[in-house]
C-alpha cells in the first residue's frame, strides 16, 4: 500500500511539474488553469456583487490603467522570452472597491481589486503600480497554485494513496489556499519565498511598463510607517514589511531598469 502511494506521488510530481517563465522554477502544480481559473472567476463575482465597486471617477480609471499597462508589460515580457500567448486564459480585470481597508489583491487569472483605502499610502500612479505589478506577480508565478498543490500533497498523504480529487473537495482546497471560506476577498499571506519572488517579478513588469521601480521602496516605508498606528494596514497582515524587502527593492531596482531597457523603455514616470 505505501508503495503505492509513493507511486502514485512519484506519477503526479512527474506529470504536474511545469518551469514556469517567470520565475525559472520547475514547481509542483497539480492544478491547471483550466481548473483554477473558473473557481476564482467565480470567487471575483461574488467578491464585486457583495462590494461597491467604483466606477468612472479619476481613480477608478486610475486603476484599470495601471493595470492595463502591467498587463501588457507581463505580455511584452513573455512574448520576447518565448512564450507567446501564455496569458491566453486570463481575463485581466481590475476595479476599485469602496473599502477603508488598506489591502488590494490579485486572483488567478488576473482579478484585480485595489480598495480605496490604500490609495493614500500609494500617493500616486507610481505608487498603485508597485502594488499593482506585485499582486500580478503572483499571479504571474502560480503561488496560489502552488499552494493549492501543497495542500493536494498532505491531502494524499491523509487519504491514503484515493489521489481522485472531487470537485467538492477541490472547491475546499481553493478556499483554503486563498483563504476565501468565510470572508470572500480575504487573501491568506504567501510564505516569504513567495513574497521576495513577488517583489523581485513586480518591480520588473512595472518598470517594463514606464513605472519609476524606486518607487517600490518608498512605498513599502510608507507602509511600514503606517504599521505602529491606531489602524495597521491590513495589507501588512498579508505583506509583511522589513527592512530586508526594502533592501532587495532598492537594490533590484537599476535591474528592473535594464530590463525595462531591452523593451525601449529608458524613461520612467
Ligand atoms: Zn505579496
Amino acid at each position: 500500500m505505501k508503495r503505492l502511494i509513493l507511486t502514485a506521488a512519484v506519477f503526479f510530481a512527474v506529470a504536474a511539474c511545469k518551469t514556469n517563465p517567470f520565475t525559472g522554477k520547475s514547481t509542483l502544480n497539480f492544478y491547471p488553469n483550466s481548473q483554477i481559473f473558473p473557481m476564482a472567476f467565480a470567487q471575483y463575482d461574488q467578491f464585486l456583487n457583495e462590494n461597491k465597486v467604483i466606477t468612472g471617477t479619476s481613480e477608478a480609471e486610475m486603476i484599470t490603467r495601471v493595470g492595463q499597462r502591467i498587463a501588457t508589460a507581463a505580455e511584452r515580457w513573455l512574448d520576447a522570452n518565448g512564450y507567446p500567448g501564455y496569458l491566453k486564459d486570463y481575463k485581466w480585470e481590475y476595479n476599485l472597491v469602496n473599502d477603508e481597508t488598506v489591502n488590494a489583491w490579485c486572483m488567478p487569472g488576473g482579478k484585480i481589486v485595489f480598495y480605496t483605502g490604500i490609495l493614500p499610502i500609494a500617493e500616486s500612479e507610481t505608487g498603485i503600480a508597485v502594488v499593482m505589478g506585485h499582486e500580478v506577480a503572483h499571479a504571474l508565478a502560480d503561488h496560489g497554485a502552488q499552494r493549492m498543490s501543497a495542500g493536494m500533497v498532505q491531502q494524499i498523504g491523509a487519504v491514503a494513496g484515493n489521489v481522485a480529487i472531487k470537485d467538492p473537495e477541490k472547491r475546499n482546497m481553493f478556499n483554503q489556499a486563498y483563504g476565501l471560506g468565510s470572508t470572500v476577498g480575504v487573501m491568506l499571506p504567501f510564505s516569504r519565498s513567495h513574497e521576495t519572488e513577488a517583489d523581485r517579478i513586480g518591480l520588473q513588469i512595472m518598470a517594463i511598463a514606464g513605472y519609476n521601480p524606486d518607487e517600490a521602496a518608498h512605498l513599502w516605508r510608507r507602509m511600514k510607517a503606517k504599521a505602529g498606528g491606531q489602524a495597521p494596514p491590513e495589507f501588512l497582515s498579508t505583506h509583511p514589511s522589513n527592512d530586508t524587502r526594502i533592501n532587495n527593492l532598492t537594490a533590484w531596482a537599476p535591474a528592473a531598469k535594464q530590463e525595462a531597457a531591452k523593451f525601449g523603455v529608458t524613461s520612467f514616470k
